[in-house]
């Protein structure tokens, strides 16, 4: 019974988020874009991590593959995850939001590209990235399984330390002085504290 009700909070999370970037992704193909970087690298990654944040926490609902990798958590902390998870998908739909026209699966420059600087963005300059961080995390506590954990944080770290410092580089050359000093008074992840 345990195990159904938080296996269901897995599926469900990753449904809603689905739904959630839907929309987003129709608006991302309708607006072109003016620059792309590492275009096939990229999508790559992203297939690398979906591995990560979708495939492997579907088959840990639906099957038995995984489940010598079973490990126990008390049950409120398994709770206290799944309630951070259900957060975290309410965090998926305001950062989208937040970007709308600019946001981008991938590391693109649209026409009329904005820099966000305002809401969460005041204060991190990759929020989503923060997301997802947290997914992977509280989606292998939520499973209380090792190999969805490490999966998940090891497939969406390669995609993450592989594209944040050239994102960064892109929004230098895009937005010059204006990111440079956006980047002073922002954490990439964190808020910064000094
Ligand atoms: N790294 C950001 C955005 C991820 S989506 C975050 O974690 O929230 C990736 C796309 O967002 C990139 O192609 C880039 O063009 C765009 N982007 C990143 N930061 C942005 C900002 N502050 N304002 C507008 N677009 C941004």
């Amino acid at each position: 019974m345990e195990s159904f009700v938080f296996k269901t909070v897995i599926f469900v999370f990753i449904i809603v988020c689905g739904f959630i970037r839907m929309p987003f992704m129709k608006k991302c193909k309708r607006n072109h874009n003016v620059k792309s970087v590492n275009s096939i690298f990229e999508k790559t990654k992203v297939f690398i991590a979906w591995l990560g944040m979708c495939l492997v926490p579907f088959l840990y609902v639906f099957t038995h593959l995984f489940d010598k990798f079973d490990i126990y958590l008390p049950l409120y902390v398994r709770i206290i995850a799944s309630i951070g998870f259900a957060a975290n998908a309410l965090f998926f739909y305001y950062i989208h939001k937040q970007l709308s026209d600019n946001w981008s699966p991938v590391l693109e420059i649209k026409e009329r590209h904005k820099l966000i600087t305002d809401g969460i963005y005041k204060y991190i300059r990759h929020p989503m990235y923060t997301q997802s961080w947290l997914w992977v995390i509280l989606q292998g506590i939520v499973a209380a399984n090792w190999f969805v954990l490490v999966f998940g944080i090891v497939t969406w770290g390669f995609m993450y330390f592989t594209r944040v410092f050239n994102e960064e580089k892109m929004m230098i050359e895009e937005f010059g002085e204006e990111y440079l000093n956006y980047m002073q008074h922002t954490g990439r992840l964190l808020p910064k504290l000094f």
